[in-house]
């Protein structure tokens, strides 16, 4: 069965192609398993954010991403 796949950061569906699991829009996926020296103890946790969750999200940080040009992904 497929799986949907929502955006964690304002809980929209995203766009997959009607016949395949393609997604028709990038999105940013994060995990992290946190370890014996965080306060979650070996728990992992899983995310994904659509591209304008993305933005609010960096615009928050004091210092942005870095960032560089790729030719190929
Ligand atoms: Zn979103």
């Amino acid at each position: 069965m497929r799986e949907e796949m929502i955006c964690n950061g304002c809980g929209r569906k995203l766009k997959r192609s009607n016949n395949s699991d393609i997604l028709l829009e990038d999105v940013f996926m994060a995990e992290k398993a946190w370890g014996y020296f965080s306060k979650k103890d070996m728990t992992r946790h899983r995310f994904i954010l659509c591209e304008e969750c993305y933005d609010k999200l960096i615009a928050g940080f004091a210092v942005p991403p870095d960032e560089e040009e790729v030719t190929e992904l």
